[in-house]
Formats: structure tokens, sequence, C-alpha cells
């Protein structure tokens, strides 16, 4: 098989196998064909990654920050190095074309471990607090065995930007990737130990939603990050917090992306592709609710149609190829239902809704599809679909748009295209979201914090926020003078 990893798991340094787990295929969304076949963990397995995390992690913690980051930006170098074989393996396990995953998807989880590590030996310091004589001062320490659980959107990168600050944190790792991508994360995990990670601090298990449970209650994990959907994340949360468990939660989106009519009309047509059709629209931070302020409806509209009709579609190992095919036969399903009750509710199909020509049957693939004429009610405009399927809703003033855009329960990302400075500051100001784009969208750099608020979850990734997430403060009070005590 095309893809097959030397065994199911990586736990303690190496790689193990447990036939007694849940057989399951990886399939390539191209082709339909099995690349690899993997084990579920059993509770045993989970036992064990949790064991030698757990084993290894007060040494790393003792270690120095420079110390530590020196081994997570040797990981960065040898990602950079393989970045061809490992974009290959993204678009194996996603079906992501390769003309995106070489430019996104290791170079960004590189670029987490070159960041973290750079970065640790100043940003893990604590505070001298002044008190008179005496004094305190605050140590940031880790919190130990950390989980983190990927969605199958971007498995390199979701593996690295949960990996990188938890580690340079001192803590230890163990990982589970999404049953539809398990291939990925173990390649990190790979790497990490090449670099000279000790072993046990990072592993990785496979499994599903029912392997997730095992992780987020066993008893010596301190932490769990999920990227994930919004139920997915109430569960998971529910269950850390009936344990008092530390959470980050990376969850779903339905982001408004707000075009007024003075806005470069090229320019917020590209940014609202990217935003719609990038992965294949599978981005959780994606602006699927496209507001167009009416005096450029038109226009807007047929260039947009114009546009997404010329996207390339088919083999994503092909460079020229622009949208691969859905992840899974499940999610293009669901994708589908959702263009049919686009159309039953009255919304109008501009383009796309059905399968494209020319590719492989056996293939996950759906055209890029617009919807013009969509009401703040329909159900496209309500759910997060979580495919190509970009949904435009025409407004008439900011005041309006704004109380339209915010209308919903999530709060991942927004977007404002216009050429007025002070309106974009003040539309930025007031849409409820974690991340805001003026002029561009879907840009996540790793020095910039990325997270959601509302149902959309909470917590950061990236940047030095994100360390405050992998850390708790202890304080230490320092008395410089013998006790007074009235008794
Ligand atoms: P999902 O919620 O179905 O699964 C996510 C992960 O959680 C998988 O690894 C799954 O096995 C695991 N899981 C499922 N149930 C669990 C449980 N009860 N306990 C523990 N683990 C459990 O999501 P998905 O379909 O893999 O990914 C798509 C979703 O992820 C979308 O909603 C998308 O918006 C979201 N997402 C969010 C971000 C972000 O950064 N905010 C990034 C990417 C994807």
């Amino acid at each position: 098989m095309k893809a097959q990893p030397p065994a199911s798991h990586f736990i303690d340094g190496e790689y193990v196998e447990d036939t007694a787990g849940t057989a399951f295929d990886s399939i390539y969304p191209a082709t339909g064909e099995v690349i690899a076949r993997l084990h579920a963990a059993t509770p045993a397995i989970v036992d064990r990654a949790i064991a030698a995390a757990k084993r290894a992690q007060g040494e790393w913690a003792a270690m120095s920050p420079t110390a530590r980051g020196r081994i997570l930006k040797r990981a960065a170098d040898i990602m950079r190095t393989r970045n061809r074989e490992l974009s290959e393996l993204e678009t194996l396990d996603t079906g992501k074309p390769i003309q995106e995953t070489i430019v996104a998807d290791p170079t960004s989880g590189a670029d987490a471990f070159e960041f973290f590590g750079g970065v640790a030996a100043a940003a893990l310091n604590g505070d001298y607090i002044p008190l008179g004589g005496d004094f305190a001062f605050t140590k940031r320490v880790p919190l130990g065995v950390c989980v983190g659980i990927g969605a199958w959107n971007y498995p390199q990168q979701i593996a690295c930007w949960k990996g990188a600050p938890a580690l340079i944190a001192g803590n230890a790792m163990v990982f589970k990737p999404s049953e539809n991508t398990p291939l990925g994360a173990l390649k990190i995990a790979e790497i990490l130990f090449e670099a000279g990670l000790p072993k046990g601090l990072y592993n990785v298990i496979q499994g599903d939603r029912s392997t997730g449970p095992l992780l987020v209650n066993h008893k010596d994990v301190a932490k769990v990050s999920l990227t994930g959907s919004v139920e997915t994340g109430r569960k998971v949360a529910g269950a850390a917090a009936s344990q008092l468990k530390h959470v980050t939660m990376e969850l779903g989106g339905k982001s408004p992306l707000i075009v007024f009519d003075d806005a470069d009309l090229e320019s917020a047509i590209g940014g609202a592709m990217l935003g719609n059709f990038y992965s294949t629209g599978q981005v959780c931070s994606n602006g699927t609710r496209v507001f167009i302020q009416k005096g450029i409806k038109e226009r807007f509209l047929s260039r947009l149609k114009e546009r997404t009709e010329k996207i390339i579609i088919g083999d994503p190992m092909i460079e020229e190829t622009q949208l691969g095919p859905m992840v899974s036969r499940a999610q293009l399903d669901k994708v589908f239902a959702y263009i049919e009750k686009g159309k039953a509710e009255g919304a109008t199909l501009l383009t796309g809704g059905g399968i494209p020509n020319d590719v492989s049957a056996e293939g996950t693939y759906i055209q890029p599809t617009v919807f013009a004429d969509v009401t703040d009610e329909m159900t496209i405009a309500r759910e997060e679909i979580f495919g190509p399927v970009m949904c435009v809703l025409d407004f008439d003033h900011e005041d309006e748009v704004i109380e339209r855009a915010n209308g919903t329960e999530f709060g991942l990302s927004a977007g404002v295209f216009t050429s007025d400075l002070t309106r974009a500051h003040r539309v930025a100001d007031r849409l409820e979201a974690g991340t805001l784009w003026i002029n561009t969208y879907n840009l996540a750099p790793v020095e910039v914090p990325f997270g959601g608020s509302k149902q959309s979850g909470f917590g950061r990734e990236n940047s030095l926020a994100a360390l405050n997430h992998y850390t708790e403060l202890k304080s230490v009070y320092v008395a410089m003078s013998p006790v007074q005590s009235p008794y």
C-alpha cells in the first residue's frame, strides 16, 4: 500500500502495533484507493502512551528552554528539508492539491517549531514583584501530560500547532489525529524523535470518537486541546470540566466576510474565493457568508462566476490542480445535502453544485459552488457546511450588516474589504470574532494568536498567547524578615 506506516502508533520513541484494536483503512480521496491499514488504539495502548509521556515529562521540564528550543528548531529544519515528501503524504492523507500542501502544510508546522523553539528562552520567564522588604516571583510551570485531538483538514499543521507550544513549555503530548487522516502526525513524531526529542514526549495514537474519551478521561492527563466541530467540543469540554482539566477548544465557524462598495473588487473576489475554496472549502475560519453591498452585487457576482469556473479541478498530485476532492465520501454527501437544501430554500445557484467532469469516479470531487440571494434564515447561511460552498448575501448599510454578521452562535473569524480606513477599523471592532482580517482573508501566521469566541471555542493557538494555555503560574512569596505573629 502506497503510504503504509511501519505501525499504527508511535509511542515512547518507536512504532507500536496492537492488532487487537479495530482495523480501519486510510483512503486516498482522489481515487478511493486504500493507502494504509491501521488499528485504533486499545485501552492498553492509550495507557501505554500516557505512561510513557508521564515518565518522560519531568526530566524534559527540568531542561533549559534554550535546550528544548534547539530540538524543536532542528525538527523545523528537517521538516523543511523533507517538505516535498511530507506534502505528498499530506495530499495522500487529505486529497488537498500538492500546489497547496507544498506551501501551506508542513511549512506552517515547521513555522510553529521554529517560532516556539526560538522564543522560549525569553517567553517562559516569570515576574519579579517587589513588596517593600519582601518580594515575590512567579514561575511558569508546565501542566504535565497534554492531549491533542485533531481534525482532518490540516493534519500535520494541527499536530505541530499543538505539539510545539506544549513541548517548549516542558509538557509531554499524546496526540490523536482524525481517523480520516491518520498518517501525517506519525511522521511529525518520527521527525521530532530524529531531531533529538527524548522518547515518550510526543506520542501518536490512532482512533476515532470512541478513542477520544479514553484520552480525555484519563486521570494522568492535565490538559486537552481539541480541533474539531462544536458538537465534539461540547462533549470534550464537558468531560474535561467534570475533572477540572485545562482545555483549548478550536471549533467550527460560519464566518462573515463583508465587502463594501468602495472595495478593490478583484481583491475582494480573490479573498472570498480563497476563504471558501482553499482546501476544498474545509477550513474552519472560512468566510462562508459573503455580504455584498448592493451597489456592486451584479459586478461582483459576474466576475466571481467567471473566476470560479476557471478553477482547475483534478488530480491533486499534479502541480496545476487548484481544487482536489473532499476528504471523505461522508463529508461529500453532507455537502451535497446542503446544496439541495440551499436550492429548496430558494437561494440562486450561481455556479457549481455538481460533480466535475474528467475526474476519477471513485474520487470524492465536487464543483466549487456559489449561491447568491441567500438570506439570513436559510440553513446554508446558518450551519457550517465545511465544503466549497460560498453563500452570497446582500446588504445596504454598515449597521445592518454588522448586526446580521454577528447574528450567529459562531465567532471564529471575520473579514472586511473596504478602502475606507476608519470604516475598516470600526467594523473590525464591532464584529464578534477571534480573528479579523482587513482587506485580506484566512492568513494565519504563527506570530498571530488564532482561536475563536462564542461557540467557536476558547484558548488561543500560535503566538506567545499559546504558552499561557500550556503553563500555569506558580507564585513564590519570599519573606526577608522574621514572621510578626500576634499569637
Ligand atoms: P470532529 O469534531 O468530528 O472530530 C474532531 C476530532 O475529535 C477527531 O479526531 C475525532 O475522532 C475526535 N472526537 C470525536 N468525538 C470525540 C469525543 N467524544 N471525545 C474525544 N474526541 C472525539 O471534527 P472533524 O469533522 O474532524 O473536523 C471538522 C471540524 O473541525 C469543523 O467543524 C471545523 O470547523 C473544525 N476545525 C476547527 C479549527 C479551528 O482551529 N478552529 C481548525 C480545523 C477544523
